[in-house]
């Protein structure tokens, strides 16, 4: 994947080397029992972080600093969300209505408060919907390599393409769609609402390169390693991973087949059009 020299907004607020405001010790010990979670009772981090979508009390936020980023990692968080950003500008434009980003790209380490509660590195990345901002800890990465395999740049960028496929969705009213459809089942509205997410990071694995003259670029193997990164991070293996069994009742975001399938829709289309993952009578 090429990235490098692509356009930066700065849109970054850097939290990292800071803790949490206001929780003291108590942003470890959540941190060691959400990792408890994972490792003994199977709930996936994942599952853990998008039940934090419009359920959390607002936590404490600990100002960080805003704008462009000195180190390679937060450099590439940066153009791959302004890349994002672009595409979803241009898709909006052409159906007559205005994008609006999220309000900032979040970078922390560990722990930190969210509009959704108090965030930490063991959920994953994820997107509040409260504050409109996707917050991001690194380690994440590491986590995709060691543990999932799932090496490659295009994949940390698919992850966070996915994230603010979670904000388009929110300006588009699919959370709140999804919050009436109930949280629970393999077909519910938080399953349909992540597997859009998917669809809509492969909407922007189709524009990356068009809307950045050839500064972000992605090659059919970069794909495929966002595709692996859909299935590493699909909710069937996460819990292969964690149980050694599969259990479908509690599934958010679908299986890795179906985050493939809805990835592939988006990618090959380059259209929102078609990630209705709402109306599609099988996932
Ligand atoms: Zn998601």
């Amino acid at each position: 994947m090429r990235w490098e020299g692509g356009r930066q907004s700065g849109d970054i607020e850097d939290r990292r080397g800071l803790g949490p405001v206001g929780v003291g010790g108590v942003g470890v010990g959540g941190v060691v029992l959400a990792l408890v979670g994972y490792f003994v009772f199977g709930i996936s981090p994942s599952t853990t972080l998008h039940a934090l979508n419009g359920a959390g009390a607002p936590a404490a936020q600990q100002q960080g600093v805003q704008g462009p980023v000195a180190d390679k990692a937060g450099q590439f968080v940066d153009v791959v969300s302004t890349n994002v950003n672009d595409v979803w500008s241009q898709v909006f434009r052409q159906e007559g209505r205005s994008y609006r980003p999220p309000r900032s790209v979040v970078l922390y380490s560990q722990a930190t408060g969210t509009g959704c509660g108090l965030g930490q590195s063991a959920m994953g990345p994820f997107y509040c919907p409260q504050d409109q901002r996707v917050y991001l800890d690194l380690s994440f990465w590491q986590e995709l390599e060691g543990r999932f395999g799932a090496k490659g740049d295009a994949a940390k960028a698919y992850v966070i393409a996915h994230e603010m496929g979670h904000h388009v969705q929110n300006l588009l009213g699919a959370t709140e769609t999804a919050q009436q459809m109930g949280a629970r089942g393999a077909d519910s509205g938080s399953v349909r609402l992540e597997l859009q997410a998917d669809c809509y990071a492969g909407v922007w694995a189709a524009h990356a390169s068009e809307v950045s003259g050839g500064q972000v670029a992605l090659d059919p193997s970069d794909i495929e390693d966002g595709l692996r990164a859909a299935a590493a991070v699909g909710d069937d293996a996460l819990q292969r991973e964690a149980t050694g069994r599969v259990a479908p009742d509690s599934f958010t975001h679908g299986t890795s087949a179906q985050r493939m399938r809805w990835f592939r829709a988006g990618a090959k289309s380059g259209d929102p059009a078609a990630c209705d993952t709402f109306r599609a009578p099988s996932l």
